[in-house]
């Protein structure tokens, strides 16, 4: 086991020799190190456990093939790209929306280049980084003032803090829920230092509950979009237009947390039951905030949108500078509201609403064509079929609506080889591609793969059963 031990190259012959070649000439040295050394670890272990005899295996070019394998793998970024085969359109884990080709290039050039991010090119002076978006903010929802932030949850919180802190705000119990990542409308009022008073029962809320709970601590009304949650049978919530009534009788502000708020009205591609920001803006709402990168289609950012009087008060907010909007997501943002100004346009080109307008048709076609890809690129290692199944928008959005979609389903040849293993390896190829389970079988939603992203699809499949 001596001898096995000493014929393992040395630290210096595994540096020397990786580094000398592409990819790892150009890879931060401490990180191929680091890689080389685990790698070595690795191989002593296997001596110690018996797994070598030969002492030819151990020399460095016998190695090598290994070598770079593994150094491959352990230095390559943590952040990466995945394949999304899930259907799920905005799917939080995996980035939520994909920004438009206009936006990718905004953020480019806002990366790589000086801007007037904060500079007033007329008069050559200090400027506000919130004028890029709050006219076109305004001419898309009519609202008379706007403000962006980190995202919705900042969004909330600073509404709440603004125009509520040490006094009540007015929620309905069926509204004071809890969104994907620990956002949960409670604890948000808490932080706010707003004093949460609920009223109503779970399933029903009357204008009446709302109106009673009114007391001389009362600072606004705030209703909560329910996102991906819905109560449904023996209902009953007050209309945004009844709030503003009860907030114009009683003069408080009447706030609305969108969620996923659409600029897009998806009520023409048959999705319904989700207002629009202009919708919402024109029942009245005084303060309406909600995300950028869901159903929008943007980067992440919280958006707010009302009364110029709150909005000049939120603007004010010391809290604001804390939850500030970088520079990178408000060139995305106003590249990505310039498609909204026209929606026929809007429609093709931000991917998020283009993913989940895809026909029926469209998508049968393309299950067809990943089918035929996959069957090609493994063939004797599994079996793909098309088969209907359904697609979410995701992020909250349009909860309980079923996009019709083709599935891919995958069979595995090897009958040892179970779904859920099939899923994990998936996950281990470069890129990775995340699929779902559906029937203990692997399938694959067209509706999230781009065109060029059927062969990766197939590739990782083939890696993953080789
Ligand atoms: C998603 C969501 C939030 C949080 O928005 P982020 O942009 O993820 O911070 C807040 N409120 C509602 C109702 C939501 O659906």
């Amino acid at each position: 086991m001596t001898n096995l031990f000493r014929s393992l190259p040395s630290m210096d012959a595994v540096l020397d020799r990786l580094t000398a070649r592409t990819p790892y000439d150009a890879l931060p040295r401490p990180l191929v190190r680091q890689a080389a050394e685990r790698f070595l670890d690795l191989v002593r272990e296997e001596i110690r456990s018996g797994v070598h005899t030969d002492e030819t295996a151990l020399a460095l070019e016998a190695l090598f093939p290994r070598l770079t394998a593994f150094v491959a793998v352990h230095t390559r970024p943590h952040f990466r790209r995945v394949i999304n085969a899930t259907g799920v359109v905005v799917h939080t884990n995996l980035g939520r929306s994909l920004l438009a080709e206009a936006a990718v290039a905004a953020v480019a050039e806002a990366a790589g280049r000086y801007s007037n991010l904060e500079f007033d090119l007329k008069t050559g002076e200090r400027g506000s980084r919130y004028a890029h978006v709050e006219d076109i903010l305004k001419t898309l929802t009519g609202a008379e003032a706007a403000l962006v932030v980190n995202n919705n949850a900042a969004a909330v919180l600073l509404v709440l803090d603004t125009l509520a802190r040490g006094r009540e705000v007015i929620v309905s119990r069926g509204q004071l829920v809890e969104i994907g990542g620990s956002f949960r409308i409670p604890e948000v009022m808490a932080k706010s230092g707003a004093i949460l008073k609920e009223v109503g029962a779970t399933n029903r809320t009357h204008r009446r509950d709302y109106e009673n709970a009114i007391t001389d601590q009362t600072a606004a009304l705030l209703k909560v979009h329910t996102s991906n949650f819905r109560i449904i049978g023996f209902t009953k919530e007050v209309p945004l237009k009844e709030l503003k009534e009860i907030g114009t009788r009683y003069n408080l502000p009447v706030i609305e947390d969108l969620g996923s708020g659409n600029l897009f009205d998806f009520a023409g591609l048959g999705l319904g039951q989700e207002p629009t920001v202009q919708r919402v803006v024109a029942d009245g709402a005084d303060v309406v905030s909600f995300s950028g990168d869901k159903v929008l289609g943007g980067p992440q950012a919280g958006i707010i949108v009302g009364k110029k009087a709150y909005i000049d008060r939120i603007k004010k907010n010391p809290l604001n500078r804390a939850l500030r909007i970088d520079k990178m997501t408000l060139a995305a943002l106003e590249a990505t509201l310039r498609l909204y100004l026209d929606p026929a346009q809007a429609a093709v080109k931000v991917p998020t609403i283009a993913l989940i307008a895809q026909a029926p048709e469209t998508l049968r076609k393309k299950a067809r064509r990943l089918a035929g890809v996959i069957a090609r690129t493994g063939p004797g290692l599994l079996t793909a079929t098309v088969r209907p199944g359904t697609s979410r928008v995701g992020g909250g959005a349009f909860p309980e609506q079923d996009l019709p979609t083709t599935l891919v389903a995958v069979t595995p040849a090897n009958p040892d080889i179970s779904a859920a293993c099939l899923r994990e390896r998936l996950l281990a190829t470069d890129p990775p591609l995340v699929a779902r389970i559906e029937d203990d079988t692997l399938c694959l939603d067209p509706r999230t793969l781009a065109d060029d992203e059927l062969t990766l699809a197939a590739k990782a499949l083939a890696q993953a059963l080789a």
